[in-house]
């Protein structure tokens, strides 16, 4: 009985692991590896086991650093079923489509740049029919619901509040006589944020799988949040135009809609034209709507108050590109959601260009945004920007929102692992290696807990726990 980390060990993609226990193989998570080009050119490599070997895949959730090679591990081979949550499932006939679609036109752009080199053309990674096979072997359970996946292997699925669908995955192993409890953080969403609950706290396992994204880091308050975009709202108040809001379209598109929704007067919005540009958002929202019985107590108050989540008079879901494009013509008054979340591509690209030389035009960033992204040059005060070959000045007020974020923070997850009676040996996964290295101290020094860091391709043995116990 043993567990191997495939992916997202010392990195914060590609979240893949082997679990083998009495003769059969379980993968929890298959996921893309995203950054930089170096980086995934990796998602190439074989899989480090026979695909068709496996006995079924368990997907904590629906993003694509944990589901995105699930087509590429149909296309290898694997035959068996996908376990996950019932949202989970919805939400990647959306996102695994347009997996599908981005591979296809990033391997045509990368072809041209090959042919020019004199080398030979690369196939996409998979394709439409790879995702919808790979849909096609999907078997959604909702959560609380004790499954039994492959003789041996039962599953639970509870809430990780990370984005809807998400789950922390409890299993029960058995190999003749000897039983082990493994538990799977997946994602833990960060506490207190809009529309889902806060994640499930386990209280028993003999070894833990824990996220670290931001196990170095800790969220300001909340209220700190809430007042800087009151602040935002007043400052477009004073001089109006167009506002571009780039957001990722699961998850953070809808927490911006719901709090549009809930500050609706507040907020002076009855005034604007509000379009969630974006079809792939839509699509999300819908799922969003669709799982009503996942909201945390304040949503579903309002939801039941006022029969919706996020409905206003003046939303509207512009899908086609000449929707899109209809919106160019409004010079003051609209509200743009539209991806990509860091302006690397999507509709948002055209809304800048239209938009971003006006003065009265305000931009609000959302998230995080990494390295030589457009996302990062605004923030940090361009004065010009290149798109589509043209320089464009960029006149547009920034504002930017801190503490959205849907990762929990290093005290959400000592929470969260603090809460297991046993201070079972936990393995840290999907972190940034010095991230980690701060954690697992953390752990050890305040909890006493025996954590480790999980490294590619190293067993943990389930068979012998004791080796992995030490605190020092
Ligand atoms: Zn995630």
């Amino acid at each position: 009985m043993e567990i191997q980390s495939c992916g997202a060990a010392r990195e914060v993609t590609g979240s893949c692991h082997l679990i083998q226990v009495a003769g059969k193989k379980i993968l929890l998570d298959c996921g893309l590896i995203q950054g930089r080009a170096k980086d995934e050119a990796r998602n190439r490599d074989p899989f480090p086991f026979d695909a068709s070997k496996l006995d079924a895949v368990v997907l904590s959730h629906a993003h694509i650093d944990h589901s995105g090679r699930l087509p590429l591990l149909i296309k290898s081979g694997f035959t068996g079923p996908i376990y996950t949550h019932t949202a989970s499932a919805e939400l990647c006939t959306t996102l695994l489509k347009d997996s599908a679609y981005l591979n296809y036109k990033n391997t045509q752009w990368e072809n041209k740049r090959r042919q020019r080199k004199g080398k030979k053309p690369l196939q996409p990674l998979y394709d439409r029919d790879d995702a919808a096979k790979a849909l096609g072997q999907f078997k959604s359970i909702d959560y609380g619901q004790k499954t039994e996946i492959v003789p041996g292997v039962d599953i639970r699925l509870s809430d990780a509040g990370h984005i809807v669908g998400s789950s922390i995955v409890e299993l029960w192993l058995k190999e003749d006589k000897l039983q082990r409890k493994v538990v799977f953080s997946g994602d833990l969403g960060h506490r207190g944020t809009a529309i889902l609950k806060d994640f499930t706290m386990i209280d028993d396992a003999d070894l833990v799988l824990m996220e670290s994204t931001y196990g170095s880091r800790l969220h300001r308050p909340w209220q700190e949040t809430w007042d800087e975009i009151d602040q935002i709202a007043a400052d477009i108040r004073k001089k109006p135009g167009n506002v571009l809001i780039p957001a990722f379209s699961v998850g953070r598109t809808q927490n911006i809609l719901y709090m549009f929704a809930r500050n609706y007067e507040k907020w002076g919005l009855q005034k604007w034209q509000i379009f969630l540009d974006s079809p792939m958002a839509i699509e999300a929202t819908d799922i969003y709507l669709r799982h009503h019985k996942l909201y945390d107590k304040e949503a579903a108050q309002f939801w039941k108050d006022k029969g919706s989540l996020m409905g206003m008079p003046n939303l509207k879901f512009s899908r086609s590109s000449q929707d899109s494009m209809a919106i160019n013509k409004i010079q003051n008054g609209a509200i743009i959601i539209a991806g990509s979340g860091m302006m690397t591509g999507g509709r948002i690209k055209h809304h800048i260009k239209h938009n971003i030389w006006r003065s009265n035009c305000h931009l609000i960033v959302t998230g995080y945004q990494s390295h030589g992204t457009m996302g990062r040059k605004l923030v940090e005060g361009a004065k010009s920007i290149r798109l589509w070959g043209e320089r464009i000045r960029v006149k547009a007020k920034i504002h930017t929102i801190g503490g959205l974020s849907a990762h929990t923070d290093q005290k959400g997850l000592m929470d969260w692992y603090g809460n297991f009676k046993s201070r079972p040996p936990v393995f840290l996964v999907h972190g940034e290696a010095d991230t980690m290295e701060v954690l697992k101290a953390k752990l050890r020094g305040e909890l006493n807990a025996p954590a480790h860091i999980a490294r590619t391709g190293v067993t943990i043995d389930l068979n012998n726990l004791d080796q992995y116990k030490d605190t020092e």
